[in-house]
């Protein structure tokens, strides 16, 4: 058996014809046995023996086996023999070399060769009930937020916030660049490496966009977004309120405080001493020991080299940060595995609405259901701990929540269009589906099954907790950008329905 690094050979090659059990799970990934999964559409066993390329190989592998070979990689450029509680993060942190970020990007774009590659992937999500996530993109609003969601749904998709290097220009590069690239990358690892759990347990899995393979369908898309701020006065005062806001959340503070962490020491030192005139040197250094011990225990802010004589522009860094995909984009990504809108951001929220209302669509019929969604106060996993809430999952309690819903997802993407009659009843049964979730809930509480615990990086006192999840039925995909360019000889949008669901509203508690 032999173990690649990159350049290497991809997979574990059996030199033996390796036999692939019917009843065995699919080397795929999927987490499907193989005679539901691949059987009699890719021929897994001469795959493994080593006849094929690692080409085909790659595009053999579904979303979650693309996300579990990525994370082996991870683990062996670290050495990490298994992603258990204790991450050694300091070492991860001191082990991040320009190097290992530069394989890191690398092996993505092996893992995903094409917009071909994705688009059949991702069409082969369409066998389950996926939520694609858009929102709030920093790690500890991830973990918190969709952790949580994955009580409602089966499984979470989420864009990979690595950049996709064949889409990004020389001057950018992360190849080119690497160095300019440790923090976001420690950044998505720490994520990615705080998720695995989840895509071992085949509730999360990180996915690409069709934009990261195609500029002309990225600018399109881009230009569809800006012409709606344009046009729209809501988005644009709703976008001035959230930045407002944002300025005075504990998140924006924390994110200053990573920026404030992250130059190198000298710089550290003088901006210690211009914040505070009076300090003596002494003083000044104390406070630098304090500063060094809070980046030490953050998760994945390190110092920046120092200049070492060079402009400071030579060590400068990008810090990337992205809402997954923007609207247009995120409705492809629906469209095509059959998912909905999942977001915690009111301005993506808007934007769904506004989509909605310029296309005429109908989903009034839903209202009753829409309005059972607000009136229900979803208290579950409220400040529990990451690992209670997988149990939580993993033992399949709350599952009648999933159940309902996940119907509810089929028939509003189904073509039939809602009676109010039926709809009444679906608001009734939501209703009453959540009413016993809430027992069930309270007797898991009861029990101890469910530790409290908080994903934070630093110090976080405001706890997010309950809110209700607006909802609106049958959104239909208009075709603003070409959906010639995502598949061929197909009119991808054509009669495509999908519902759109919003988990924040979320109030914030002191504790
Ligand atoms: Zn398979």
């Amino acid at each position: 058996v032999v173990r690649e690094v990159v350049d290497g050979n991809m997979r574990s090659v059996n030199l033996a014809q390796p036999h692939v059990g019917r009843n065995e799970l699919c080397p795929c990934g999927s987490g499907d046995k193989y005679n539901v999964c691949c059987e009699g559409n890719i021929d897994w066993p001469s795959i493994l023996s080593g006849v094929a390329s690692d080409d085909v190989y790659v595009r053999s592998l579904s979303v979650r086996g693309k996300n579990l070979k990525f994370l082996d990689f991870v683990g062996s450029l670290f050495q990490l023999d298994r992603f258990d509680k204790g991450i050694p993060w300091p070492a991860i942190k001191k082990a991040c070399t320009p190097k290992i970020v530069q394989q890191i990007h690398y092996m993505i774009s092996k893992l995903w060769p094409d917009k071909e590659d994705l688009v059949h992937c991702l069409e082969r999500e369409k066998r389950g009930a996926s939520g694609l996530y858009v929102g709030t993109y920093n790690p500890e609003a991830i973990l918190r937020g969709i952790t949580r969601h994955s009580l409602y749904d089966e499984s979470i998709l989420l864009v990979d916030p690595f950049p996709y290097v064949m889409g990004v220009s020389p001057e950018l590069n992360p190849l080119q660049y690497p160095e300019k690239y440790v923090s976001n990358t420690l950044m998505n690892l720490w994520l990615w490496i705080k998720l695995q759990p989840w895509i071992a347990a085949n509730i999360i899995k990180f996915v690409r966009t069709p934009s990261d393979f195609d500029y002309q369908l990225f600018c399109q898309s881009i230009d569809v977004e800006e012409k709606r701020y344009q046009t729209e006065p809501e988005l644009l005062a709703l976008r001035a309120q959230l930045l407002d806001e944002t300025k005075n959340s504990e998140v924006f503070e924390q994110y200053r405080q990573f920026l404030f962490l992250r130059v190198p020491d000298s710089s550290l030192r003088r901006q210690i001493k211009e914040m505070h005139p009076h300090f003596d040197v002494a003083k000044v250094e104390e406070y630098l020991q304090g500063c060094r011990r809070l980046r030490d225990a953050h998760p994945y802010c390190t110092a920046l080299p120092e200049p070492n004589g060079e402009s400071p522009k030579s060590w400068s860094e990008f810090i990337i940060t992205t809402t997954g995909t923007n609207h247009e984009v995120a409705k492809v990504m629906c469209a095509l595995t059959g998912s909905h809108l999942v977001t915690d951001s009111a301005i993506r929220w808007k934007e769904i609405e506004l989509d909605r209302k310029h296309n005429d669509l109908s989903g009034d019929d839903w209202e009753p259901v829409a309005k059972a969604f607000q009136a229900t106060e979803f208290k579950f996993l409220n400040n529990v701990s990451l690992d209670s809430a997988l149990q939580v999952r993993k033992d399949e309690r709350l599952r009648d929540v999933r159940q309902f819903l996940r119907k509810l997802w089929h028939q509003s993407r189904s073509d039939n269009v809602m009676s109010n009659a039926n709809a009444k009843l679906l608001a009734e049964e939501l209703t009453d589906t959540m009413r016993h979730a809430e027992e069930e809930w309270r007797r898991i509480q009861v029990s101890g099954l469910a530790t409290l615990g908080r994903e934070i990086v630093a110090s976080i006192t405001q706890t997010i907790v309950s809110g209700n999840i607006l909802w609106l039925g049958a959104l239909g995909c208009s075709a603003a950008i070409n959906a010639g360019r995502i598949r061929r000889k197909e009119a991808l949008y054509a009669n495509q329905n999908y519902p759109a669901a919003y988990f924040a509203r979320l109030k914030r508690e002191n504790g």
